[in-house]
């Protein structure tokens, strides 16, 4: 027998209404390339998003068609957020650091239609140009004065597409399961894997994400997301601040400025922040060497990669915010664990407490947690046995765009297979030991080891390479080569390095080289890299 409730779907746009109806005045506000403060209403964004409906529902597409955006995080991009998914459209956001080989085969694989840009980005899409198969257009994300000069065709400026539109619009009332956004992630191997996000996920993962334990975030809030809106929907804040009607700030291009960062956390009165360690050293650094407190900040969200305890206790004891670890994936909207004190363990010591808050965190109500044994079978939850941890949920992703199948990532019970290695403890907390998966996290961003070693193998003076990730103090982790050299063949590290410039991006060469007589082996001839991270543990970078 059904129960007898209303069966409404679950659609992005409703939460833009639900905003627009009861937090319209509320302000969003941005950096951007082309005002250094922008501000505006929660009112005026979603009204300029269906504008944008309008005008996108006169280009010709049919629901379902995706609709790409590279560009940084401010209001234009929160609109093409529920304007392109509000009325069934996909919206496809593109990580703009990646290598041009990788956005070609993106932007192909995806069969975007429509590129939004912002102007920052045209000289990088008018190189790509020749090898982009299905774009039809693209929007600049700027207005008529601002307009750059370019080669690219068929053009149009963002702030006269939707100027020429009401912003009257009825959305749309879609199946709850169409998709609704696409994000890429290189953090396997192989070429990029889209996630493809439906309404019901993204709305159910919006609820999630402002709980108490979570993000804790309430209308009253101020949230500052210096995660990239190209980046897993920046874990999910443009949803959810919308939801519960919380001021947002944008940071634009200023993503690792430290001073900038913190002249807008000060001046806006931001309350809670979300970013990878990464870009809060920056900021501490700068509030160190200015002697600056973050007096208003109460909270911050850090994850995409493990954080170290001396942060922790640095934005405590200095500036008495309390940093909130989280782990996540692409594949899971993102959140799957949050670190906060529960009932019971009140109290720990200062100390204590520290090491807790090294853990990624408890699981949150929607994303089941599990770790298995090589044979898949069930681990305890001892804080000491570790193995391979698999999630299932309804924001975790039953498969890859296009793949079907193929990626191997899913066990056959429905579990997905994260790639990562992780204790649970009695009390539910999940610390992260180890990834099976080959890649390296460089300040939040992936870098490929297996692409680096193909990279290497073409040097004539190599005759074996590896890659493995090493702990740094500023990226969380970059990459070593280690090399077997050619008999009778000798290479300078100078050399090899120089040998990636122009095969790989710039920022994915590896900091330094170490030559070995031979690599550690598997049966089956593969590299073991558990074992090469061993031979390598107390290996520390030249400064
Ligand atoms: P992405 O899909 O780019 O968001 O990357 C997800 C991956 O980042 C996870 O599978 C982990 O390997 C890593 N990661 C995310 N959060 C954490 C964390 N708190 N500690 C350690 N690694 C993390």
């Amino acid at each position: 027998m059904h129960g007898l409730m209303m069966n409404r779907p679950l659609l992005i746009s409703s939460i833009a209404e639900h905003a627009a109806r009861f937090h319209g005045d509320r302000e969003i506000v941005s950096v951007t390339a082309d005002n250094p403060r922008h501000r505006c209403t929660i009112r005026d964004a979603v009204g300029r998003s269906r504008q944008l409906a309008n005008a996108l529902d006169k280009l010709g597409l049919s629901h379902g068609d995706r609709i790409a955006t590279i560009a940084w995080n401010d209001y234009r991009h929160l609109e093409l957020y529920y304007g392109i998914s509000g009325a069934g459209y996909v919206c496809h956001t593109i990580n703009p650091r990646l290598f041009p080989e990788q956005l070609i085969f993106i932007i192909n694989h995806a069969e975007d239609r429509w590129i939004f840009t912002d102007v920052m980005f045209v000289p990088l899409l008018e190189k790509l140009l020749p090898q982009i198969e299905n774009v039809e257009g693209f929007v600049v994300m700027t207005d008529e004065a601002h307009m750059p000069e370019t080669s690219l065709p068929n053009v149009v400026c963002y702030e006269t597409l939707i100027g020429a539109e009401s912003s009257d619009y009825v959305w749309p009332e879609l199946d709850e399961r169409s998709a609704s956004a696409l994000c890429y992630t290189s953090g396997t191997t192989g070429d990029p894997k889209g996630v493809l996000y439906d309404h019901r996920s993204t709305v159910l993962h919006a609820y999630v994400a402002p709980a108490p334990d979570v993000m804790n975030l309430s209308s009253t809030d101020c949230v500052l997301p210096v995660v990239p809106l190209f980046h897993v929907n920046a874990w999910g804040v443009p949803y959810s601040c919308l939801m519960v009607g919380a001021k947002i700030v944008f940071p634009g291009p200023k993503m690792g400025d430290g001073a900038a960062l913190f002249e807008l956390l000060d001046s806006e009165n931001v309350t809670m922040a979300l970013g990878v360690p990464t870009v809060w050293l920056a900021l501490l650094q700068y509030c160190a060497g200015e002697e600056k407190r973050l007096d208003k900040l109460k909270y911050t969200l850090v994850g995409g990669a493990a954080v170290p305890r001396s942060m922790i206790e640095e934005f405590r004891d200095k500036h008495g915010v309390e940093l909130r670890q989280g782990w996540g994936m692409t594949e899971m909207s993102p959140l799957g664990t949050c670190n906060s004190i529960k009932a019971g363990l009140e109290s720990l010591t200062d100390d204590e407490r520290l090491d807790l808050a090294t853990k990624a965190g408890r699981g949150i109500f929607g994303c089941e947690l599990r770790i298995v044994d090589d044979d898949g079978h069930e681990l305890p939850w001892d804080g000491v046995a570790y193995g391979a941890l698999q999630v299932r949920g309804p924001w975790i992703c039953s498969d890859y765009f296009k793949l079907e199948g193929g990626a191997g990532t899913h066990t056959d019970d429905g579990w997905f297979d994260t790639g990562d290695v992780a204790t649970i403890d009695p009390q539910g907390y999940m610390a992260i030991t180890d990834r099976t998966k080959d890649v390296i996290k460089s300040g939040g961003e992936w870098i490929s080891s297996i692409e680096l070693e193909n990279a290497a193998m073409g040097h004539p003076a190599v005759a074996e390479a590896a890659v493995i990730g090493v702990a740094h103090p500023k990226w969380t982790e970059r990459p070593l080569l280690i090399i077997v050299r050619a008999e009778g063949q000798d290479v300078s590290k100078e050399d090899l390095l120089a040998y990636f410039r122009g095969k790989v991006a710039d920022w994915w060469i590896p900091n330094d080289v170490a030559f070995v007589e031979e690599l550690p082996h598997t049966a089956t001839g593969k590299i073991k890299k558990i074992e090469l991270r061993k031979q390598f543990a107390d290996y520390a970078f030249p400064d």
